[in-house]
């Protein structure tokens, strides 16, 4: 049955309020309270059933029909919820306004907040990952991204050109998990965003016109970004409905702020997990993260996906590390503190919402009570900035909350002896009294002469006193034991005074629970007014976190300080790739890199499995540690400040824009091409793989040489076209390098020394038969091979000739000369054969004019 086909006139009064609740909601499932079950009715109860394997039941509601039912207990609903949400459905949580105890008619009842993948603010989230909400609102000519964690409070605002691959791009880089869009919005990205990125999206155009919220916006001096601020706002507010003074300031990015990539880049790097397993172990963050605080492990990430442009904030880290490496006990000491703090951004997030409990404050005080060392410690390195002590606030929690506090606030046991006489006084009066029932059962059993008389409680019937059957005989009526029930083996009775006790109990159970409750709401209060001082105290140790870790990182992996130069030049002796170096130790050979202003574009050649992409990887990912401010594994570094990368590495890692290889390459290629400056670094790993030979060198040529021209980017390009070498003929910024590998008894031997010049054979039978292919299977390929090598040698001028040289008509010769010149290594050869050559080449030509 579904809910558009009732008749409401019809329908229970609970029902009709269900409904128009629901009205209100109608993308949302609604988690009704009744007694002591959320219950879904309708189509919710349908998915309900669907998703969650819960027993479809009904429920009759003055219908011919029963109305589809189903639901979950009070007390365990989280659980259930959390799934709903993960699988990106949107959840109201319905309360009971009134109490049912003493409402006459049916009670109130109302949405407290409803629960979606952006904004949730429960304890289960990663707590070394951002979780993204976002807002887009489009300007025509512009769009705004707002987005904010909610669960640390931070806020970000940014404009992106009216271009909806770039709006994608920043959305997908920032894995933002839930988006509101403005009505305005092209239909085609919010289908691109939800389909193939799972993005959970809401179309809405409302902006929160309150000002109670300024603060978050009054520094944005543009009133697009305030209207973001507000769009975003607008649905924060409606869904969790409760105070949120946590979330902070809005920052604002600018694309001149930071080493820009897109979610490619992203993955083909391996900066926060690997390719293949999608695995946080052997990327980059893995290897970087010593952090011991959740905040510092975020801070880290969000470093490695937003590495910085700033040469001084950069020489300032770098500053840092070496002051970490020679005040080495200081910065133990520092790193043993750290390890007390808590997530301090996401307590605070529940400290203003208000679902925190007493283990949550205990966590604080513990934090707390590390401040005042790293307070120390820092002004001992003489740090640009420290933390505030907070004293006072530890005082506080130190002498009220109780160390083993549960974590509901409805039990009482939240706070210490001493903290309120009124609360002590309650607690005495308590025991005294449950004293009195201990002393009471001693002195029945003596007076009445009932050795296993026993005095128990339970809720239904309070404080009763036992008697077994076989002792029932001796109960006497003077006693005026007055019998309330009867069990197999006994009988149990209250008298006057047991119940006078009990009330004098019970009350005081209440009231103390009660007053414990509004105690350590107080104090909530209390911390909440610390909330910016404790905000900013989160940040400063979010920051030395990262910096003691990276500086821990460098030290066991021997690192250097980078050197960033206001030149081009990339000089980089023994470099190394961070995480591949630390799984295959110390078989790493490093390599350099070396690209002055005389070279822009280095081409590398070399079999399959030489290491061409790792060298290629190596370079960005030390561009990009540089970048963060750590230092680098190399023996010497001096790099520019890059404004962005581009990559185009592997090639089946995109199945999920259901484009062909070929299509993705030339996409990614476009980017890169359109976007970059002479600023930027360019990595393609055997670009035009995706399509028929010839096509693909002559795109790769193409692209190389508009490279070349046209912007001047630091690039480097890897193929298996070895014809492309002879481009460095024409490129002046174009060098050949090769990743070496040897022959010996017809086995390959990888080097993975990156040297000068090009390579010009193709080792791939070889590296076949190392995958243990047929022997018989291998002979015969390399059979084909040499009628192809011989076939090609006839054909290769022809090739030469389209491809890439205006050479004159007389291929033969220039051939003749040029495999001459090939088989020369300038390098090992005195002045005097130089000569020799020389002259023979210029005979060789003039013999043919
Ligand atoms: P290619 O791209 O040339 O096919 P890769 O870069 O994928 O080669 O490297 C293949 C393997 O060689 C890697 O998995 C790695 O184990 C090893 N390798 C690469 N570079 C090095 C190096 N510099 N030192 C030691 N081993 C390396
Ligand atoms: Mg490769």
């Amino acid at each position: 049955m579904n809910r558009k086909d009732v008749d409401r006139n019809k329908i229970s009064p609970m029902m009709k309020q269900y409904l128009d609740i629901k009205d209100k909601y109608p993308d949302t499932l609604i988690f009704y309270r009744l007694g002591d079950f959320y219950e879904m009715f309708f189509e919710d109860a349908v998915i309900g059933n669907r998703e969650l394997g819960l027993t479809l039941t009904g429920r009759n509601a003055g219908l011919e029909e029963r109305v589809p039912m189903c639901g979950v207990p009070h007390h365990a609903y989280v659980s259930y919820l959390d799934k709903l949400v993960e699988k990106g459905y949107k959840v109201a949580i319905c309360e009971q306004m009134q109490d049912p105890k003493t409402t006459k008619g049916m009670v109130d009842r109302d949405i407290v907040q409803v629960v979606t993948k952006g904004t949730r603010l429960d304890s289960d989230l990663d707590e070394k990952d951002n979780n993204y909400l976002g807002s887009v609102y489009d300007f025509d000519y512009c769009y705004v991204l707002t987005f904010s964690d909610i669960t640390t409070g931070y806020l970000y605002s940014m404009i992106i050109d009216h271009d909806k691959e770039k709006l994608v791009k920043e959305i997908t880089k920032r894995n933002i998990k839930e988006l509101i869009v403005s009505d305005k919005t092209d239909r085609e990205i919010v289908q691109e965003l939800r389909e193939f990125y799972d993005i959970l999206i809401t179309i809405i155009d409302d902006l929160y016109e309150e000002d109670n919220y300024e603060g978050l916006y009054k520094n944005l001096n543009d009133i697009r970004l305030v209207t973001g601020v507000k769009h975003l706002l607008s649905y924060i507010i409606n869904t969790k409905k409760g105070d949120l003074s946590h979330i902070q300031p809005s920052e604002v990015i600018t694309s001149d702020k930071y080493l820009i990539f897109d979610v490619h880049t992203k993955r083909n790097l391996e900066l926060i997990e690997t390719i293949r397993n999608k695995d946080r172990m052997y990327s980059l963050l893995w290897l970087l993260d010593k952090t011991k605080t959740a905040m510092g492990s975020r801070l880290l990430k969000y470093n490695i996906e937003n590495p910085l442009t700033d040469k001084e904030e950069l020489n300032r880290r770098y500053d840092t590390i070496e002051k970490f490496l020679n005040e080495f006990i200081l910065k133990e000491d520092l790193v043993r503190a750290l390890d007390n703090v808590y997530d301090l951004e996401r307590l605070l997030s529940r400290v203003s919402y208000g679902n925190l409990n007493a283990r949550d404050l205990i966590q604080l005080k513990n934090s707390i009570r590390v401040f005042p060392t790293i307070h120390d410690i820092l002004d001992e390195l003489k740090y640009n900035k420290n933390i505030e002590v907070l004293n006072e606030l530890y005082e506080l929690l130190e002498k009220s909350i109780n160390e083993d506090a549960p974590v509901t606030l409805k039990e009482g046991s939240l706070i210490k002896e001493g903290y309120s006489s009124e609360l002590d006084e309650l607690k005495s009066i308590r025991s005294n009294s449950k004293d009195f029932i201990l002393k009471f059962e001693q002195e029945e059993r003596e007076r009445t002469g009932i050795k296993n008389l026993k005095v128990g409680y339970n809720k239904v019937f309070g404080y009763y006193i036992e008697i077994s059957k076989s002792n029932i005989p001796l109960v006497k009526d003077e006693w005026k034991y007055d019998r309330k029930q009867t069990l197999v083996n006994c009988e149990r009775f209250i008298t006057p005074i047991l119940k006078e006790k009990e009330n004098i109990i019970l009350g005081a159970e209440e009231k103390i629970i009660d007053l414990e409750y509004k105690l350590f709401m107080n104090i909530r209060d209390e911390v909440k007014k610390y909330t910016s001082i404790l905000q900013n105290n989160s940040k400063i140790i979010a920051e030395i976190d990262m910096m003691t870790a990276l500086t821990t990182v460098a030290e066991e992996n021997s690192y250097i300080r980078p050197n960033i130069t206001d030149e081009r030049d990339i000089i980089i002796k023994n470099g190394r790739h961070p995480v591949v170096e630390k799984v295959i130790k110390d078989n790493y050979v490093s390599n350099d890199v070396i690209m002055r202003d005389d070279v822009n574009i280095l081409l590398i050649t070399g079999p399959n499995m030489a290491g061409k992409s790792t060298y290629m990887r190596q370079l960005a990912i030390t561009v990009i540690m540089a970048q963060i401010g750590s230092f680098v594994p190399a023996k010497e570094c001096s790099i520019p400040i890059f404004d962005r990368i581009f990559t185009r590495i592997g090639a089946s890692d995109d199945l999920v824009s259901g484009d062909s290889t070929f299509m993705i390459e030339m996409k990614e290629a476009n980017t890169a091409i359109s976007e970059a400056t002479q600023n930027s670094l360019i990595l393609f790993d055997e670009l035009g793989r995706g399509t028929a030979t010839y096509d693909g060198m002559s795109l790769a040529q193409a692209i190389l040489e508009y490279i070349h021209d046209n912007i001047g980017a630091k690039t480097l390009f890897s193929t298996h076209y070895h014809e492309l070498t002879v481009l460095a003929n024409d490129l002046p910024k174009l060098r050949n390098v090769h990743v070496s590998a040897n022959l010996e008894d017809g086995k390959i031997n990888f080097l993975h020394k990156v040297k000068n010049g090009a390579v010009d054979k193709s080792y791939g039978i070889h590296v076949a038969s190392l995958a243990k292919l047929p022997k018989s299977l291998i002979e015969r390929a390399d059979e084909i091979l040499d009628m192809y090598e011989n076939k090609s040698k006839k054909e290769q001028t022809f090739t030469q000739t389209s491809l890439f040289l205006d050479f004159d008509e007389d291929k033969e010769k220039s051939s003749k000369i040029e495999e001459k010149l090939k088989n020369i290594n300038p390098l090992e050869i005195t002045p005097i054969e130089a000569l020799n050559i020389l002259y023979e080449l210029k005979r060789d030509l003039d013999d043919k004019k």
